[in-house]
């Protein structure tokens, strides 16, 4: 009978298992945190998210919002699980991290055809019979184990390549003063629930802000591995990294103060260090955009000289961790299976992406993409001009120069071949509204009963 095995329980891991499930093939997924944790996760439980609470922006013209869409018009698990375990931050669907792992493992373990195996997948069968497949989801810390079975797939013509990501620090909301800093959202863009604003702001002045420089650029930082290189996702860097390339470099980055109006002084501070929920209750805040390899003490001593955060607790301490993802467009189709052995598929940020709805679109994809190897029918991709397929098309086919993991963004969607200028603002409009029209499209070719798209952001939850 078919099946489905996919090795990895993280976010395409758990998404490639539901959409296989959707279509009623059994799947077998292989998590190995019940014996072994990767330097990220906490739990063993399935989807879970390693730093950031945050999805993603929810606003109807940015490409976050509109991937969001394409996937929930798919039946997203990953997606569902975000709107159904929401807290308040602005425009951005961030989750409460526990109740968003909770509910992708309760659904999927109560699927009566899924079966879960917890154990570290070593190697990857290599004489697969016709009517399975099996999909790799390891992630950015997949078990060293594993990587020779993945480079022998490679046919020899792969690289691994490894490049640090950054966490930032959590920590406790009782241990903040809030004499010193002031509850608000940018230009009050907040959605109304939190009616003080979403984000806890910690404002800084001039002296306060050099001096914040200062420490950080002096403080003790924790030592690189003899195997990691020094590559850093662009998006993502650490900021003892930020202030390498210029002293206001954060006051321009995480800490611009734009659009955050002191009540104290009814002005736009220097600079503001951000802190946004990490649950419902508003007990743990993380520090957006901080995210350091300053020794764990040191982290301490710097953030505690801020007044706001003179008695700071932390729940967790920013680090850096490794990132592991294969070249794939040398070495995936285009409907991410390998060249070499047309029945395994690569799911998830080893594809290339970078990011929780980015990688778990790979899942989505991969899931669907083997589901119709098993049954006999084509793969109909997602059109280039959408999120999904602008992603699926990067990583399958890439770009000149050297591939790199990539968030989702315009410049991944293919330009408008505009006969005049157009402002920047208007011809994302526009790319996003052929992205709508194109994805509906196909999702009509598509013909599955019950799919509805409204492409509308969360701003779109109105209009469903
Ligand atoms: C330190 C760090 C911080 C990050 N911060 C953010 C962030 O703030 N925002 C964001 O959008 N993205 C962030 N990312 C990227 C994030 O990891 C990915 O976006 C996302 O989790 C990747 O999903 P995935 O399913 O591909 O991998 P994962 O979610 O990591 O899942 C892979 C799973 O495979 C399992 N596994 C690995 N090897 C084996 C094996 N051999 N056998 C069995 N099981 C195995 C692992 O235990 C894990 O559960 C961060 C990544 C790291 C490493």
């Amino acid at each position: 009978m078919a099946r489905i095995h996919i090795i990895g329980g993280g976010l395409a891991g758990s998404e490639a298992a539901w959409q296989a499930l959707a279509q009623g093939i059994p799947v077998t997924l292989y998590e190995m945190r019940g014996q072994t944790m990767t330097p990220a996760h906490n739990t063993s439980r399935l989807a879970e998210l390693v730093c950031s609470n945050s999805l993603k922006s929810m606003q109807r013209d940015s490409v976050a919002g509109l991937l969001k869409e394409e996937m929930r018009a798919l039946g997203s698990l990953v997606v569902e699980a975000g709107y159904a375990t929401r807290v308040p931050a602005g425009q951005a669907l961030a989750v409460d991290r526990e109740l968003f792992s909770s509910y992708v493992e309760a659904k999927l373990t109560a699927h009566p055809l899924f079966t879960r195996v917890e154990s570290v997948v070593e190697e990857i069968p290599r004489d697969i019979p016709s009517d399975e497949c099996w999909i790799v989801a390891t992630g950015p810390l997949t078990h060293e184990s594993l990587a020779e079975s993945l480079l022998s797939l490679c046919g020899g013509d792969a690289r691994q390549l490894y490049f640090y990501d950054a966490i930032a620090p959590i920590i406790s909301a009782d241990s903040i003063d809030y004499q010193h800093c002031f509850f608000a959202s940018r230009y009050d863009k907040d959605q109304g629930e939190n009616l003080d604003g979403d984000y806890l702001n910690i404002p800084l002045n001039k002296e306060e802000y050099e001096q914040l420089i200062t420490d950080i650029a002096y403080s003790e930082k924790s030592p690189l591995h003899a195997f990691e290189s020094t590559k850093y996702f662009e998006a993502c860097l650490p900021v003892e990294v930020m202030i390498e390339r210029g002293r206001e470099t954060l006051r321009f980055g995480p800490m611009k103060p734009v659009g955050l109006y002191d009540p104290k002084t009814n002005r736009e501070p220097w600079a503001v260090l951000q802190l946004r929920a990490e649950n419902k209750d508003r007990t743990m805040f993380s520090m957006v955009g901080f995210q350091t390899k300053m020794k764990w003490p040191e982290q301490k001593r710097v953030f505690s000289k801020l007044a706001a955060l003179r008695d700071v607790e932390f729940f967790r301490y920013g680090s850096v961790h490794r990132n592991t993802y294969l070249s794939s467009p040398k070495v995936l189709g285009e409907e991410l299976s390998f060249l070499t052995a047309p029945q395994v598929f690569l799911a998830g940020q080893i594809t290339g992406v970078e990011g929780y709805t980015e990688s778990s679109a790979m899942g989505l994809i991969a899931g669907r993409a083997a589901v119709s190897k098993l049954t006999g029918g084509s793969y109909l991709l997602p059109p280039p001009s959408s999120v999904m397929g602008a992603l699926l098309n990067y990583v399958t086919k890439g770009v000149a120069g050297e591939f790199q993991p990539m968030n989702c963004n315009f410049g991944l969607m293919p330009s408008l071949n505009l006969k005049k200028r157009m402002a920047k603002a208007e011809r994302r409009r526009l790319q996003c509204e052929r992205a709508r029209h194109d994805f509906a499209n196909y999702l009509n070719q598509l013909n599955s009963p019950g799919l509805t798209f409204t492409g509308g952001g969360d701003l779109g939850v109105n209009q469903t």
